[in-house]
């Protein structure tokens, strides 16, 4: 059922028909459907978005998106984007984490000016005492974004960290190379749609898999993000940390923006730590079709806002 929906929206997300039509509404106003899981197009609305979720005592990193550009041109714009990005939230005052993307940096068009877009964006992170997470994309590109971390890693760069998708068969290896390197590292499932051969099919093996990477990176890891919404893997978290001792500043809990906001504030409220993904910018397109096909129940809120988006007089 779960690669049935994923296959559907993948599907969907490739469409330029469907993107051309929801990006005409998606984010038209504060109430339009994509707002949901997006902060709005501009630095400046991602930045209020992270105004109000610090101010409910959580944490943020900011996600500038965008994903397979074709061009260095474009690979370049993003590059640049991110750097100003990185003066605006530096002079708002608020956390400095960010999350990006290696093919959103070029790595389709050529690696190395990609490494180079990366390195520049690291450098600016460095002076102004940034976080830099680098979101990991469809399993093409798992072992060439590792190789791309692990050499700026080698270079001296401190300021970044990877993801690990439990999905994937090879990941245990993965976190085990990363405690040993010392680098940050978050869990997720994954979102992408993989082939059996390479990735755990059923919920249950993800899930498994999930709880066993997550104690290996609790008990040896570098300040590890526990990135889900699910409650059985939150409550196998909390649990392994009370029978280790491990308190809750040695990790951190992560969400997406929009997504089980009852146990962001809940969790948060119980002293864990707790950082919200917060997404925004105009390619907001293939991130929304990935959320809406992790529960397809989110469809229903989508239709019924569309209708009453096109109902409504343009503003
Ligand atoms: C901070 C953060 C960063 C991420 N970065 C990456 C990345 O770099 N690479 C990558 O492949 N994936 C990434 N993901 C996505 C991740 O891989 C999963 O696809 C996603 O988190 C859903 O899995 P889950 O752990 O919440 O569990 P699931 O078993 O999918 O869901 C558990 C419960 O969470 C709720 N839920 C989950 N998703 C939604 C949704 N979209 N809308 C409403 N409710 C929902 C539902 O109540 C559901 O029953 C990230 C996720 C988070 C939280």
């Amino acid at each position: 059922m779960l690669s049935v929906s994923k296959a559907v929206f993948h599907a969907l997300a490739a469409s330029k028909g469907m993107k051309s039509l929801a990006s005409k509404y998606g984010l038209r106003t504060e109430r339009s459907f994509a707002r949901r899981f997006v902060a709005g197009e501009s630095v400046a609305d991602a930045i209020a978005a992270a105004r109000r979720i610090e101010a409910t005592g959580m944490s943020q990193t900011l996600d500038f998106l965008g994903e397979s550009v074709a061009t260095m041109a474009e690979a370049d714009r993003a590059t640049r984007a991110y750097l100003v990005t990185l003066n605006e939230i530096a002079a708002a005052g608020i956390g400095r984490n960010i999350s990006l993307k290696l093919t959103q940096l070029g790595l389709t068009v050529d690696r190395a000016t990609c490494v180079d877009n990366l390195r520049r964006i690291l450098d600016g992170a460095t002076a102004h005492e940034f976080f830099v997470r680098i979101d990991m994309e469809d399993s093409r590109y798992t072992q060439v974004t590792f190789d791309i971390f692990e050499t700026l890693w080698q270079q001296g760069y401190r300021n970044a960290g990877v993801v690990v998708q439990s999905y994937l068969r090879r990941s245990l290896d993965d976190v085990r190379r990363m405690n040993a390197l010392g680098a940050r590292v978050r869990l997720v499932k994954g979102a992408y749609r993989e082939p059996r051969r390479i990735a755990y099919p059923s919920k249950g093996e993800v899930d498994a898999a999930f709880i066993d990477i997550m104690r290996v990176l609790m008990a040896e890891g570098h300040h590890p993000a526990i990135a889900t919404h699910d409650p059985a893997m939150l409550d196998a978290t909390r649990a392994f940390a009370r029978e280790r001792n491990i308190s809750a500043d040695r990790y951190e809990f992560q969400m997406l923006y929009g997504v089980r906001r009852d146990l962001q504030t809940q969790l948060a409220a119980q002293g864990y730590g707790m950082r919200i993904y917060i997404p925004f910018g105009s390619e907001w397109y293939p991130y929304f079709m990935r959320r809406l096909g992790e529960r397809p129940a989110n469809v229903g809120f989508v239709v019924r806002s569309l209708l009453r988006e096109r109902a409504a007089p343009a503003v």
